[in-house]
């Protein structure tokens, strides 16, 4: 397997001899911007997969991960020894979560967010072909992280260019930088996050350099993922300890000339219906 960026790490399962092998086998992928966006955005994935013998998790993460906000001990790092070791956190989520594959592309952020993204989308486009996954997770289309939105936009069209038979069954957009509480309950679909708490936890706090320099992204989410499962509905019990929302992407793909504006439009204006019929 070749990669455009010198840079770029694979991480295969040693169950599989080759990241071909391991993309035969994988079921579920998820494509995030940077490191750790996968454990708390696709969680559903990983542990939909743990631990079954006919599953498998494959992850994609596009950028070098330099760059992040830093504190604590981390604070004097280098640029390249922050991307080093968070490429090296990544490697260890995929080895707690039994991933099959987690590749990490090595884009800086600026040239992912640059308008022409035909390498990304080609490469995005590759590894879908050879892992052929019936879900995908990717970030939500009004996620407010612009790295989250390029990656989400050269995920959408690296799916647009897979041919009919192999496209999946379901295509996720998940919570981020957003969470989905601006679409109407209909548009909503709830991915039940509760199995495995435990894992859930570690699979956050190996990614060191970001929660201990102060950023509590683990406890954000799991209390974004139980604040969802109690909120959903006021008249029903918690029948889910841990709930991520997802977007349906697929008619995205159905309708491969639809723009992503005016899907996102029609969403927003459903949203905007029901509020204002409320009152
Ligand atoms: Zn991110």
């Amino acid at each position: 397997m070749k990669y455009h960026k010198q840079e770029a790490d694979c991480w295969v399962n040693n169950s599989f001899t080759s990241i071909e092998l391991a993309a035969e086998s994988a079921t579920h992928l998820a494509i995030g911007a940077h490191q750790d966006d996968l454990e708390f955005m696709a969680y559903h994935g990983i542990a939909s997969c743990y631990k079954e013998s006919d599953k498998w998790f494959a992850g994609i993460t596009v950028t070098d991960g330099v760059g992040s906000a830093l504190g604590g001990d981390f604070v004097d790092l280098t640029p390249q020894e922050l991307g080093a070791l968070r490429v090296e956190e990544q490697r260890q989520a995929a080895e707690l979560g039994e991933y099959a594959y987690q590749v990490q592309l090595g884009y800086p952020s600026s040239e992912v967010k640059n308008l022409v993204q035909e390498n990304l989308i080609k490469e995005l486009a590759n590894l879908l072909l050879i892992t052929k996954p019936k879900v995908v997770y990717l970030h939500q289309p009004a996620d407010k992280h612009p790295t989250h939105v390029a990656v989400f936009k050269a995920s959408i069209e690296a799916l647009r260019r897979l041919s009919d038979e192999y496209q999946p069954e379901y295509v996720y957009g998940c919570e981020g930088w957003r969470d989905l509480d601006w679409l109407s309950d209909e548009d909503k679909v709830a991915l039940d996050v509760s199995a495995y708490p435990e894992l859930a936890e570690q699979l956050m706090l190996v990614f060191k350099s970001q929660i201990e320099s102060g950023k509590r992204y683990d406890l954000a989410t799991l209390g974004r993922r139980r604040a969802n499962a109690t909120y959903h509905d006021p008249r029903s019990l918690d029948e889910m300890q841990a709930v991520t929302w997802a977007l349906d992407l697929q008619p995205l793909l159905v309708d491969k000339k639809m723009t992503i504006q005016s899907f996102i439009k029609l969403k927003i204006a459903k949203f905007e219906d029901e509020v204002l019929a409320n009152l």
